[in-house]
């Protein structure tokens, strides 16, 4: 299994000199086994991947299945530009999400639809498919998905993807506090391989003015990494307004506390 992050930023793309080492597109992780790709969420970072796709693929069909999340704008703004939606017809695509508060397919009509995007999902010749994921376990290929809901404004699904060759946790846009949510993320994590969390705050600008906004901060991912039993932790979302000094600092309180850390950056591969 390989795990490889193509965009880790919270909120907002931040495409400034001095984010660059850590990346600044929204959020994307590409997980692939064997033949078979797994993609967590489509922020625009899923650009990037969708080249790599395509050069990869020498003219063959691309399939995948992609899990969104939720429909804020960091984790769908990429799917518009994701290349191998328009061109082989013979390309495949089974999106997974849930559609408590809309259907993916009728947010991504309504993304593209005039005057916000000048060409609308006509255009894409690939094959989609659209899946109702709600919370719950469900077998994939040869993997088992479970899907989670998680502490976010208008809602969130965390999911863990459980393999032969390991277990990677994707749980992102979620805030502690609640006790049915703080369960929900632990039950999700517990015994994980590697588990990419949510931790776009500091601890103490978490306390001092970001109450109740859906975001976690690296102190609780720590908790949840220790408490879940959980092996390796990969701080994700990172703030936009955090430089890559700000996240190196996170990571090294961060392994005063737990010593198989990282933060999330564009580029980073994890191999079990
Ligand atoms: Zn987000
Ligand atoms: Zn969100």
């Amino acid at each position: 299994m390989r795990i490889k992050f193509w965009g880790v930023r919270g909120s907002t793309p931040t495409p400034q000199p001095d984010n660059l080492r850590y990346g600044g597109n929204t959020s994307c992780v590409e997980v692939r086994l064997g033949e078979n790709r797994y993609i967590f969420d489509c922020g625009t970072g899923l650009r990037a991947l969708g080249q790599q796709l395509q050069r990869d693929s020498e003219g063959k069909a691309i399939r995948a299945h992609i899990f969104v999340s939720h429909f804020h704008w960091d984790h769908i703004q990429g799917i518009p530009f994701f290349g191998p939606l328009y061109e082989n017809p013979e390309n495949c695509f089974s999106f997974h999400s849930s559609s408590r508060t809309r259907t993916l397919k009728r947010v991504m009509e309504e993304q593209m639809a005039a005057p916000y995007f000048p060409v609308d999902m006509s255009e894409m010749k690939a094959q989609r498919g659209f899946y109702n994921l709600e919370q719950g376990r469900v077998p994939l290929d040869d993997v088992m998905v479970e899907a989670m809901w998680l502490n976010h404004p208008q809602g969130c699904m965390g999911y863990r993807l459980e393999t032969k060759e390991g277990v990677v946790v994707y749980a992102t846009d979620n805030e502690p506090g609640d006790p049915v949510f703080d369960k929900n993320v632990r039950k999700l994590a517990a015994g994980a391989d590697v588990l990419i969390y949510d931790a776009q705050y500091l601890p103490e600008e978490y306390e001092a003015r970001k109450r109740g906004w859906g975001h976690s901060h690296w102190r609780e991912a720590i908790n949840v990494v220790v408490e879940s039993g959980a092996k390796e932790l990969i701080l994700f979302h990172h703030d936009p307004d955090h430089d890559d000094a700000c996240i190196d600092r996170v990571v090294a309180d961060a392994r005063n506390y737990y010593p198989k850390v990282q933060a999330a950056a564009e580029g980073l591969e994890i191999k079990l």
